[in-house]
């Protein structure tokens, strides 16, 4: 992949690290981005700011986390990055992050999984919650990889969320979806708690969410 390709998908990386800012998703120096890119991996250094990344702070990584090319260290995480991209050809970006609802739930070891939104129960039908392991640690990503075979997204208990999509766009719209859907859920325990779907309905929704598939293929 040639120099000019590598930059505009950095200025991809920049631009929605930017977006977690402005939406208080990335809150300091916590989360990292990384994209597929050839056979190798760009990925944040540890260490950054995602809403104030330039393209010195992205590294390219090979599939065994090595150092390619690039002047900073990797994302402490980039392990567990390595391990969802081995496990998912599909994944072609992933976002990890502390985005404040979706932490909420983490910390409290609760899934997103309650049917009530036709949205959330469309792109993610659940979203698990790993058990604990020190950030960063190679426990970590066996606690948390393995999530990823019927998984898009996944809470890290006490810790934040992780998410992977075809490309880094969807990465980061899952991202916003899932935070507002964690947003909403918060706030209808307020209100005496949400309504669920029912099982007929939530089966509408994934008969929908087959039909497109066919229907992209
Ligand atoms: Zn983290």
């Amino acid at each position: 992949m040639g120099q000019n390709e590598i930059s505009k998908m950095k200025n991809e990386i920049i631009k929605y690290g930017n977006k977690l800012g402005d939406k208080n998703m990335s809150p300091a120096t916590s989360g990292n981005i990384s994209v597929r890119c050839g056979e190798n991996i760009l990925i944040t250094a540890s260490g950054t700011c995602l809403a104030d990344l330039s393209e010195g702070d992205i590294v390219l990584i090979d599939k065994n986390a090595n150092i390619v090319e690039g002047m900073k260290k990797p994302s402490s995480e980039k392990n567990l990055h390595v391990a969802i991209y081995n496990l998912r050809p599909d994944i072609n970006a992933i976002i990890h992050c502390h985005a404040p609802y979706t932490s909420a739930f983490a910390v409290s070891h609760i899934p997103l999984s309650k049917p009530i939104i036709s949205e959330n129960v469309f792109y993610f039908g659940e979203i698990p919650v790993a058990p604990y392991a020190l950030p960063g640690s190679d426990k970590l990503v066996e606690n948390t990889a393995k999530f990823f075979v019927k998984h898009d997204a996944v809470l890290l208990a006490n810790h934040g969320i992780v998410i992977g999509a075809k490309d880094i766009k969807n990465s980061y719209y899952l991202m916003e979806t899932a935070e507002t859907f964690a947003q909403i859920y918060l706030n209808s325990m307020l209100l005496g708690g949400a309504k669920e779907l029912s099982q007929k309905e939530i089966e509408e929704i994934y008969d929908l969410k087959q039909r497109s598939i066919q229907t992209s293929c």
